[in-house]
């Protein structure tokens, strides 16, 4: 199983932090980058695709300014990194040089890929750069990403690169050996995890709190990219970047790092963009009825098992849905705004014409732009 799984991908995700890029020191570490430059040009000359996803601009930004703390405020991260992001671009492209490899930088934020148009724009941008035989590696947009359009962190954006690259792998490079049962950093006993088979609520709180002091992700947030990308079909394996080979290594067969299988059922990319990478703007509280037809059965959304709207969104706005117990089980993109459900919510579909005076159609939300939580 686990050999199957690294060995049949065509193209492959390659998330590297700034714990890696470091080396945990406080500037890029050239040596270490060449090594990670050879290992994916051995991958390249095996015939596979890789995308990279690389944190290390503030990090960068920060030696260069000589800033002995990590930046606090905003204005300051993004002036870092503003810095830092052009030397992160020079160091990769030295890196490759020697290999014949050219590289291509891909800044987002997260309303870029949270708009279909841009998203698909994007996706065939990567198309066309790995058909040039191009590396791509993509940073979050950080000069210009505030707290409402941010990805968060550079494991949730590579979990939503999976899905945007169409990539059947997803490698996280992280500066530990893997996943562990509990904090190997306080705890001595913490035992390495070679395969999760599901990412379970016990696994979730088992990464809660690990942390780098360089990277702004810590455990808990590559176990959740792990289960994004595994909605999407896409296993996560989780490496030491910082230990020379271990990409060949592992794709060789080695029991290294750890596994995330994918879940059992995956969603297409469309509903995978709408579960993770839209932001919700309100929510519909639903009948036990429309409750059970939604998340058995897979149906529409109707306004008929609506009891409630809260919020105030526009048609095309993604929205959360709950239960009688305010649990949202399920999100999806309306067909009409908030202040029209609220006026139509508990009528059968007939009636919303006679209601509005109009009617886009019989479904709040259709069970195409609906998606049922995993
Ligand atoms: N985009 C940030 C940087 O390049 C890193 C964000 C992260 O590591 O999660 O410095």
């Amino acid at each position: 199983m686990r050999n199957e799984l690294l060995k049949n991908f065509r193209r492959i995700v390659i998330k590297i932090g700034s714990g890696v890029l470091t080396g945990q020191g406080s500037g890029l570490d050239d040596t270490l980058m060449a090594g990670l430059a050879g290992q994916v040009a051995r991958l390249r000359r095996d015939g596979k695709e890789v995308v990279i996803v690389s944190s290390g601009a503030i990090a960068a930004g920060r030696r260069k300014l000589g800033l002995e703390e990590r930046p606090r405020t905003i204005p300051q991260k993004q002036a870092t990194a503003a810095v830092g992001q052009s030397r992160l671009m020079h160091a990769y492209e030295n890196a490759f040089d020697p290999h014949g490899f050219t590289v291509a930088q891909l800044l987002l934020t997260r309303d870029d890929l949270a708009n279909r148009h841009r998203f698909l724009n994007a996706r065939a941008t990567i198309d066309t750069l790995l058909g040039y035989g191009v590396i791509p590696i993509i940073n979050e947009n950080d000069t210009v990403a505030v707290d409402e359009i941010k990805f968060g962190d550079n494991d949730n954006l590579s979990a939503l690169v999976t899905n945007l690259a169409d990539a059947q792998l997803l490698m996280i490079l992280t500066d530990i050996d893997g996943f562990y049962d509990a904090d190997p950093r306080s705890n001595p006993d913490a035992r390495l995890i070679h395969t999760v088979k599901k990412i379970t609520r016990e696994v979730e709180l088992a990464a809660g709190g690990t942390g780098s002091t360089v990277g702004t992700g810590g455990m808990a947030t590559k176990v959740a990219a792990a289960k994004r990308a595994g909605e999407y079909g896409v296993p996560t394996i989780m490496l030491n970047g910082t230990q020379p080979g271990l990409i060949a290594r592992v794709l060789a067969g080695e029991e290294v790092g750890t596994l995330f299988l994918p879940a059992g059922k995956s969603l297409t990319s469309r509903k995978h963009w709408i579960a993770h990478t839209l932001r919700t703007t309100g929510r519909i509280i639903v009948d036990a009825g429309a409750s059970a037809a939604l998340a058995g059965h897979g149906r529409s959304l109707l306004p008929s098992g609506i009891v409630r709207v809260e919020g105030s969104f526009d048609r095309g706005a993604c929205v959360r849905v709950c239960g009688a117990d305010e649990v949202e089980f399920c999100r999806g993109i309306v067909d009409y705004s908030s202040s029209e459900i609220q006026a139509i919510l508990g009528h059968k579909s007939g009636e919303i014409e006679e209601i509005l005076g109009y009617r886009y159609s019989d479904e709040i939300i259709h069970r195409d732009n609906l998606v049922v939580a995993a």
